[in-house]
């Protein structure tokens, strides 16, 4: 029965994709397989890919990291949530922040209590019962307190980190822990004559690399799940009509904010991500709607400080694979497909897929019964992420210029059309089929879009209206006390995890 295990897997490509996937195997599989990563320095991985959602706390704990030495050795800083600036309409601010809105009462979610507050005059924020908004915005930070009933034990935060650093800080972990690393571009894919299965690659310099197990994290062109399997492609452009950006780092200017802020613009979007070293900037744009050269000037007229590089452009293309895993091959990472970066998710799939591929680990006889579940799985993360990123586009009253005007046309999924009439009529939200966002981030972007529910939980009129004022303003100052407790992100940083300065880049 053992001698159907997987001997030898071969991991092609060194971005992030592949060095999370190596590091996974390096930390799990220990000596009971060998695993070689294939990377060509000649063909440098995207460099982009800096925020990240609170799961990956978990990545980091499965790899036993220590979390203030990853933090200073990839120059990282804490997020705390994202801040929209004029997506609702131009001069709109709102934050998705990470955590729970207040807390749930009499088993019914807190934001019906809100509502209610809100249905008879109070006009306050949803953000001032969110302990993340809160402590975002006064620019705080800390790692949760162990204080009992206290929101500062369950702060939920994530990190932003230099791409490039954080793939090497994970080649560090990986070669430490038995990973071979191979410098060679390969340039044939052998397949079996009959399966098609692949059986091993040819290296530029005629080197010959096999393995049972091959994972493609050769970013979009998709190496050997596209090139030499010809497993086929999803578009969502109709939806997602943003296809290129361009990325340029700069200085800053004061303080890393405990957040990612993502500006809209008139044909997409800039993120801002600020590091210990610098700030990470992006222009996400649609080439139907805007040149590059009026992309670039945008972008560089919006910065915090002055650029440390050269603008460079990335095309994509959002959507995913048709299968995930193709035969003995797995694509993680930009190989598998993309969402544009709005809500950082491209991370946490490639670690979500990681995890997938452990639970549903083969054997040498690749059954296809776990081929399909593990495909099945990968679809619907992918479709739930798409469908939360639309919403951040048809949610708004923008109509100023022809790219807004296209949104507004749009015809949207289904499932997301049935997700925003459910809220609209009752305030209800729902998570399916173990979707990665929560209530907590649909109600997030629902409110901060604009999207007002004409209803509340029945439930909440068991209360009077004096006794919800009462406990929904509790909540409210708890959450405000709790943050004046926090150090400013700025201090959290220095006290435990500064990391060095590091040379212009
Ligand atoms: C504009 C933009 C912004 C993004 N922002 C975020 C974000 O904020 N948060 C987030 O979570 N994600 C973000 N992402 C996604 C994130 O960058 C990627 O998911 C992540 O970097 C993984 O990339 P990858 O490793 O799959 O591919 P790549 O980084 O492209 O790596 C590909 C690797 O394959 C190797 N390779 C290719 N061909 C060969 C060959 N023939 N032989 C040998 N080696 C080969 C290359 O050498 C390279 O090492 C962003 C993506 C884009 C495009």
């Amino acid at each position: 029965m053992t001698n159907n295990r997987i001997e030898k897997i071969v991991i092609v490509g060194g971005g992030t994709a592949g060095w999370m996937t190596a590091a996974a195997c390096g930390k799990l599989l220990k000596t009971s397989c060998e695993v070689e990563l294939v990377e060509s320095e000649a063909l440098p991985p995207i460099g982009v890919g800096e925020a990240t959602i609170p799961q990956i706390n978990l990545f980091n704990k499965v790899l036993q990291l220590d979390e203030d030495d990853f933090v200073r050795k990839t120059q990282a800083t804490f997020k705390l949530g994202i801040e929209f600036v004029n997506w609702t309409k131009l001069n709109h601010r709102y934050l998705h922040p990470f955590g729970s809105f207040g807390r749930d009462m009499e088993g019914v979610e807190f934001h019906h209590f809100w509502l209610k507050m809100c249905k008879n005059g109070s006009e306050k924020n949803i953000e001032d019962y969110s302990l993340a908004a809160v402590a975002a915005k006064k620019g705080r930070f800390t790692r949760p307190i162990n204080i009992p009933n206290s929101p500062l034990a369950e702060i939920h935060y994530a990190f932003h980190f230099d791409a490039g650093l954080y793939a090497k800080y994970l080649r560090d972990f990986s070669e430490a822990r038995g990973v071979i690393r191979t410098e060679g571009r390969v340039k044939q894919v052998i397949q079996h004559p009959d399966s098609g299965f692949i059986e091993s690659l040819t290296l530029d310099d005629g080197r010959c690399v096999k393995g049972d197990l091959f994972i493609d994290c050769t970013g979009f062109q998709g190496l050997l799940i596209e090139q030499t399997l010809k497993t086929g492609y999803v578009d969502w452009r109709e939806w997602l009509p943003c296809d290129t950006a361009i990325a340029v780092p700069c200085t800053s200017n004061g303080d890393p904010t405990p957040y990612t802020r993502s500006t809209a613009h008139t044909a997409g979007w800039q993120w801002r991500i600020p590091l210990q070293h610098r700030i990470g900037n992006g222009h996400v744009f649609s080439s139907r709607f805007m040149s590059s050269d009026e992309a670039t000037s945008i972008l560089l007229n919006n910065l915090d400080g002055e650029p440390l590089a050269e603008p460079r452009e990335i095309k994509f293309n959002g959507g995913k694979r048709k299968r995930y895993w193709n035969k003995n091959v797995v694509a993680i990472g930009l190989s598998s497909g993309f969402v544009e970066p709005l809500e950082s998710t491209a991370i946490h799939l490639i670690q979500s897929t990681i995890a997938r591929l452990f639970s549903l680990f083969p054997t040498r006889e690749f059954r296809q019964e776990e081929i399909d579940r593990f495909n099945r799985l990968s679809d619907l993360e992918m479709d739930r992420v798409r469908d939360f990123i639309i919403l951040h586009y048809i949610a708004t009253e923008r109509d100023d210029s022809p790219f807004w005007q296209y949104i507004q046309e749009m015809e949207i999924p289904e499932y997301l059309q049935n997700k925003i009439r459910m809220y609209q009529n009752s305030g209800r939200i729902y998570r399916e089929d173990e979707e990665l966002f929560n209530e907590t981030s649909w109600l997030a972007v629902l409110h901060g879009q604009g999207i007002r529910p004409t209803d509340y939980h029945p439930v909440v009129d068991t209360l009077s209206l004096e006794e919800v004022r009462r406990r929904v303003d509790n909540i409210e100052a708890v959450i405000k006390r709790s943050s004046e407790e926090m150090p400013s992100h700025a201090e959290f940083i220095a006290t435990h995890c500064k990391a060095q300065p590091m040379g212009k880049m």
